[in-house]
């Protein structure tokens, strides 16, 4: 990690960024910022506030003011909002449903993004999210694409949710991650698509660790 500033890690929902990024941090003894976790607290205030998701200067403002704050802990980092612990408020299924819509604001993202840079330049990390490859870290030597079929991922979700004592209707799953893929994709601002200097990495068939051997043998971190 002598010269290495940033891993940029991106792919659709539920592809595994989460788990192979922490993976690779910890591996190359790193930071690790997770970025949906911004737009989602940013979601969880409004639907709370009981903003119009159609409105984007309140949404901007909201994204531009909110106290968003990461704490470490023996299980994985904690969210707070205004000090409160909103971890698993944050993967709520309401919150599921509407953040691609409040994430496709201009001005939400102009408020998140430099906040994001920002953490970035404070030494080596790895980012995961839709934009960071392309936009939030274009200069990065490391890019990483995570694909994997609807399907594969819906089915991780469910699976992910239960350990967590949760339980999901599969097919209302694969319905929302479908919907927020296509958000996310077609939006105009920052769309997710792989970077053109992308590794992508097909995920169907491998588990987590086989992803992060792969990322390990990319040529810039060799
Ligand atoms: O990765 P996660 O599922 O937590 O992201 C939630 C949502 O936040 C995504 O569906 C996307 O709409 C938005 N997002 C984004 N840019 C990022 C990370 C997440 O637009 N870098």
């Amino acid at each position: 990690m002598t010269d290495l500033i940033a891993i940029a890690i991106d792919g659709p929902a539920a592809s595994g960024k989460t788990a192979v990024g922490r993976k690779v941090a910890e591996r190359l003894g790193c930071r690790f910022l997770d970025t949906g976790g911004a737009y989602r607290a940013v979601t969880l205030e409004a639907l709370r506030q009981g903003v119009d998701l159609d409105d984007e200067s309140k949404l901007s403002e909201l994204a531009e003011n909110i106290d968003i704050e990461l704490i470490g802990g023996p299980d994985g980092d904690r969210l707070l909002i205004a000090g409160a612990d909103v971890t698993d408020d944050i993967r709520s299924p309401a919150v599921d449903r509407a953040v691609s819509q409040v994430s496709a604001m201009s001005g939400v993202r102009a408020a998140v993004v430099p906040q994001q840079r920002r953490i970035a330049a404070q030494g080596p990390i790895v980012m995961v999210g839709r934009d960071i490859g392309t936009v939030v870290l274009s200069d990065s030597k490391v890019k990483i694409y995570m694909e994997a079929s609807a399907e594969i991922r819906a089915d991780r979700r469910v699976r992910e949710m239960e350990r967590s004592g949760r339980s999901l209707d599969p097919m209302q799953v694969l319905e929302d991650i479908v919907r927020r893929d296509r958000i996310d994709s077609e939006r105009e601002d920052s769309p997710l698509k792989p970077a053109d200097d992308a590794l992508c990495i097909d995920t169907d068939g491998l588990d987590v660790g086989q992803v992060v051997e792969r990322i390990m043998r990319h040529p810039g971190l060799s």
